[in-house]
């Protein structure tokens, strides 16, 4: 029998591979390594989730002093310090990422800092001009931020970026209307940038429910941002460059320098460059920014793996096509997480990669459920979210919609306008519930508990059987008595 190198190569470092690697090492105990090019964690650690969650945590303090001043409290705003945030931030993910190393040590994985690219079904090749061997090889490299096809974009930057900023500006401009874009704009609102969004359709969140996407857009321009629908960029470039009246030399060093620098941070963990930038809308209305962020999707990290010539088949966004089992096209190469675009959220790699571990070495072939997956969008308000929207089950069958908005009781005595909504689909069939929308703060917390029910397949009367917690803001979701419509 042939002999290899290792039982299993995982390509990447990220949520997915480090999980599929730690529990075949651990678990199942085959030998196991892993290369990674970039720093252990991936984007969810190191410039995902993890920062942006700490982020998020970083610009709500600034509503607290004036919600304060309702219950009685004397309490001032003061500035907020981006370079101690900045830094303690870096501490924060060198100690994760130190967290993701030594768990993978613990669990017997052997570890490569190198790039690696697939040579033959079993064959791996590192940029340290090392060559293994393994039996299997699963490829999860994630994605990474697309920019748009347009001059000078290279002048914006991505979220990758984002926590790199030397100084926080004082204006951005956040191009795309999906989660990061939304995101973003509620953080560096908060953190008291002023904020620009300019999003191409006529809706946020588009996919989301109608009306939690309507309440959110809602108290984000409550809030100060200032949100343009229907809008894009036509042109932009630095302030000063040929198109705004400046030598165009000037203009060619700096493309030079952002390019050099934007595109050189994320492994090398210099500063991110910041240029003041001039922006024509496709309303027409020119403005200048001190930042642009494009927030404008991600793309799988598939290109350059050595993968297509093996027979490995790429979709249209180079997403790297595998079927329920998480096997490519070549028998020998699975492939799990965002560089899949399935459904680009961490934990779904996660379990992706713990139904790989299944399959492969555990003897219980095991494809992972996408449907029915809970998530939450960050804003402020949050968005918790589980199932099918009104519009979409209702194209699907009959469905009454239990619906109800209301003033928290914590933000209203202090003389807040912010709002709050719970939303049930159901079956007028079944009486399952298909759908819960909360917007809310916390929404990300309730949906958690609200998707083990739903998953179970909870009917609505299952929802009313339920006593409420009182008081809090979720009882709302088991005491809607009558549905507000029939859909
Ligand atoms: P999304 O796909 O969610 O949104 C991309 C946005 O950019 C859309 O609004 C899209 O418009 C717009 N867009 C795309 N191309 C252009 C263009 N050329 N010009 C102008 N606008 C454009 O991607 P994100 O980057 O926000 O996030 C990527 C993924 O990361 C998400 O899908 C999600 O899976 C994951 N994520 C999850 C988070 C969470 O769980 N809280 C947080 C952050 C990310 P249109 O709608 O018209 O296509």
């Amino acid at each position: 029998m042939k002999t290899y190198d290792y039982d299993l190569f995982v390509i990447g470092g990220g949520s997915g591979g480090v999980r599929a690697a730690r529990v075949a090492a651990s678990d199942v105990g085959v030998r196991v390594a892993l290369a990674e090019e970039d720093r252990y964690g991936g984007t969810c650690v190191i410039r995902g989730c993890v920062p942006k969650k700490l982020m998020v945590f970083a610009s709500e303090f600034s509503s607290i002093p004036s919600l304060a001043k309702g219950y009685g409290w004397d309490c001032e705003t003061s500035n907020f310090d981006w370079s101690v945030f900045r830094s303690n931030l870096n501490s924060e993910l060198s100690r994760l990422e130190i967290i993701y190393r030594q768990l993978l040590k613990n669990s017997g994985v052997e570890t490569f800092d190198a790039r690696a690219c697939v040579k033959s079904p079993n064959t791996i090749e590192l940029s340290t001009g090392e060559i293994k061997t393994a039996k299997t090889i699963l490829i999860a490299t994630g994605g990474k931020p697309a920019r748009p096809e347009i001059p000078n974009a290279e002048f914006g930057i991505v979220s990758d970026d984002i926590f790199n900023l030397k100084k926080l500006p004082k204006s951005i401009l956040i191009v795309g209307g999906g989660y990061i874009a939304c995101e973003f704009a509620c953080i560096f609102n908060g953190l008291g940038v002023e904020v620009t969004q300019y999003y191409r359709g006529n809706q946020i969140l588009r996919g989301f429910d109608n009306e939690a996407r309507g309440i959110v857009a809602e108290s984000m321009i409550e809030n100060g941002i200032n949100l343009h629908l229907d809008t894009n960029i036509s042109e932009m470039g630095p302030v000063n460059d040929d198109s705004t009246g400046v030598e165009a030399k000037d203009t060619v060093t700096a493309v030079g320098a952002a390019a050099e620098i934007i595109g050189g941070y994320s492994s090398a963990g210099k500063d991110c460059q910041q240029f003041p930038i001039c922006v024509k809308s496709t309303k027409g209305i020119t403005q200048e920014f001190d930042i642009v962020l494009f927030a404008t999707g991600r793309n799988p990290n598939s290109k350059n793996l050595g993968i297509e010539a093996l027979g490995v088949e790429l979709g249209e966004r180079g997403e790297v096509v595998v079927d329920a089992l998480s096997q490519t096209k070549n028998e020998t190469i699975y492939a799990i997480g965002d560089v899949t675009n399935r459904i680009n959220l961490t934990p779904v790699a996660i379990r992706e990669g713990m139904a790989f571990v299944d399959t492969v070495f555990k003897g219980k072939p095991t494809a992972v459920n996408h449907k029915l997956i809970p998530s939450a969008v960050f804003t402020q308000p949050e968005i918790g979210t589980i199932g099918l929207s009104e519009e979409i089950a209702s194209t699907r069958e009959k469905v009454e919609v239990y619906t109800t908005t209301f003033r928290p009781m914590q933000t209203a005595f202090a003389g807040k306008s912010d709002r709050a909504m719970m939303k049930l689909v159901v079956s007028v069939a079944t009486r399952k519930v298909l759908g819960c929308h909360i917007v809310a703060p916390n929404a990300g917390e309730m949906i958690q508990m609200a998707g083990i029910a739903i998953n179970m397949g909870a009917t609505k009367e299952d929802f009313d059987r339920t006593i409420a917690v009182h008081p809090t803001m979720s009882e709302e979701i088991v005491t809607m008595k009558s549905p507000t419509r029939v859909a």
